[in-house]
């Protein structure tokens, strides 16, 4: 028997989910092709798509069939990421997946050999002078034969796991970018 099992630091599935609009829906597809039947958040068909480019004299438009295809959100859908993965989250609850919110992973685990053991979770009811409050709760170990982590972009675990085991060694460096969205 295979036991899964989900840390999330929010308060619920959903919580911390900072934003994503528009959605194309082909991995929902391949992972529950009847997401429409199930109910799943996904309302609003994309209808039109306009793209300008901004300067100090307007705003000059360009024409959808000069713009590469990911910039063309026909079939996608207009969503709360933030509803999507809490449904999400019901799906996985119905396949016997626990979910622990309130919990955020705050330190990996390591074997002897160096692989990763699991994670631990942080002690809960800390007061603001560091001390334990009544409500204290100590931080539990879960160990697993598979630990994913998807903390989101620069996660603190990921990155100290990226160090250790060197993983952008030979990739290209991070770059980021600032972009403005209208909804
Ligand atoms: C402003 C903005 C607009 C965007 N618009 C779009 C869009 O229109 N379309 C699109 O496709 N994408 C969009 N994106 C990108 C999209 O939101 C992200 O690519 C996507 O959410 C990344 O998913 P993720 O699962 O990797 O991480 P996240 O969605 O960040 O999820 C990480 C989860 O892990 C939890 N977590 C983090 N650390 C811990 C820990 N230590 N312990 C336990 N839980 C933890 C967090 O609470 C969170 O729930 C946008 C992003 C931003 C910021």
């Amino acid at each position: 028997e295979i036991g899964v099992c989900v840390l999330e630091k929010g308060s619920e599935i959903g919580a911390h989910i900072v934003s994503g609009a528009v959605m194309d829906p082909r991995a929902l597809c391949e992972l529950i092709p009847d997401w429409k039947d199930k109910g799943a958040p996904l309302n609003v068909e994309v209808t039109e798509d306009r793209f300008l480019f901004l300067s100090q004299t307007g705003a000059k438009s360009v024409p959808n069939w000069a713009l590469p295809d990911n910039f063309k959100n026909h079939s996608n859908y207009v969503i709360s990421l933030a509803n999507l993965t809490r449904w999400l989250g019901q799906q996985a609850e119905a396949l016997g997946v626990e979910i622990f919110p309130g919990f955020p992973a705050a330190e990996v685990l390591y074997n002897e050999d160096g692989s990763v053991k699991g994670v631990a979770t942080g002690n809960l009811g800390i007061g603001k002078d560091g001390e334990p409050t009544e409500n204290f709760q100590l931080g539990m170990e879960l160990h697993a034969k598979y630990t994913l982590f998807c903390e989101g972009a620069r996660g603190h675990l990921g990155r100290q796991l990226s160090d250790k085991f060197k993983l952008r060694d030979g990739a290209d460096p991070q770059v980021y970018g600032i972009g403005i969205k209208e909804l």
